[in-house]
């Protein structure tokens, strides 16, 4: 059935967290998009701020690294945002036992995630929800950031942010000890546990719970001490912890190069103020140095 005289609904393709998101033809077009249906009317008046939200940031949010919001209607009750259509994601890539990634692959698959990220930070947006099925990659291979249902603007005055937003495995320690003041050093943390997850093949930090989660970050890298990160004791949910010292980042990862340890390190550091920005990230000699990263119409993916 055709929807707003254009779009012609196929399969479901998933549930999200606010509706069904369906395959469809843009009969404009001839394009292929997918429909994320965003019920309204009785819901929460939450729900349509979010979508409007989200709406507003990524109409804005144009780049070879975001997946792009084609267009926005309500229709019959719903909410209707089309977005261009994604092959998988890189969660899917990651879980694929017949998949075999080449330091090469890994290294393009980070660049992509960095740079749609350094866009997105460029322009004050904080994505907020960095997790490897987020990470959405089309049929040429490239990979586009998605789901910025949480991202907001944070040079508004508004600075004071919910801090259960993460997938917990993702979230850095400064969302964990409460802090509502955080900026996009927690982007630049879920993207390192997204470049450890890529050299494991599995995820990094597997937390169970928000104090489990801090204890398995402790026990990787060491409890953060006062000269490490100054501002910790003042975060809202700060507790101190036993000591437990670090294990060489190097004894964790033992297949990664030296260049890729150096910058997951400086990616993985507790201080936000002190964690190395997307664009200094970009800038590491990791993405300069052999072997180049991978092109993306060259990289596996799931059959
Ligand atoms: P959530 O809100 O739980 O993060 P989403 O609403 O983003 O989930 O998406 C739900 C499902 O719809 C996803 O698992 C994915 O399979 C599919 N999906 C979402 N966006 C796209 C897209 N642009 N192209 C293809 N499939 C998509």
């Amino acid at each position: 059935k055709k929807v707003a005289d254009r779009y012609l609904k196929r399969e479901v393709l998933g549930e999200g967290t606010y509706g069904v998101v369906y395959k469809a033809i843009d009969t404009h077009t001839g394009q292929t998009v997918a429909i994320k249906k965003i019920r309204l009317g009785k819901q929460k008046e939450g729900v349509n701020f979010t979508a409007l939200r989200e709406i507003k940031l990524l109409k804005e949010l144009k780049d070879p690294n975001i997946v792009e919001l084609i267009d926005a209607f309500p229709h019959k009750g719903n909410l209707h945002l089309v977005f261009e259509f994604m092959e998988t994601d890189l969660e899917a890539v990651i879980r694929d036992r017949n998949i075999f990634l080449s330091p090469a692959d890994t290294k393009s698959y980070l660049q992509m995630t960095l740079k749609g990220l350094a866009y997105c930070h460029k322009k004050w947006v904080l994505h907020r929800d960095m997790k490897p099925n987020n990470l959405l990659i089309g049929s040429n291979g490239q990979l586009k950031l998605a789901d910025f249902g949480l991202a907001r603007m944070f040079g508004s005055p508004e600075r004071r942010f919910t801090h259960q937003v993460f997938a917990r495995w993702y979230r850095a320690p400064e969302l964990l000890f409460g802090a509502k003041h955080y900026g996009s050093g927690v982007d630049v943390w879920a993207s390192a546990c997204i470049f450890a997850e890529l050299l494991l093949r599995r995820p990094f930090l597997q937390g169970s719970s928000d104090i489990d989660q801090l204890g398995k970050i402790f026990s990787a890298f060491g409890t953060p001490t006062a000269s490490q990160w100054p501002d910790m004791v003042y975060l809202p949910d700060y507790v101190e912890y036993q000591y437990v010292p670090a294990p060489p980042l190097r004894s964790l990862f033992p297949m990664a190069t030296d260049d890729a340890l150096d910058l997951l390190s400086k990616m993985f550091t507790y201080d936000p103020k002190a964690r190395i920005s997307v664009q200094q990230a970009l800038e590491h000699r990791y993405f300069s140095s052999a072997p180049l990263p991978s092109d993306p119409d060259k990289l596996p993916r799931p059959a």
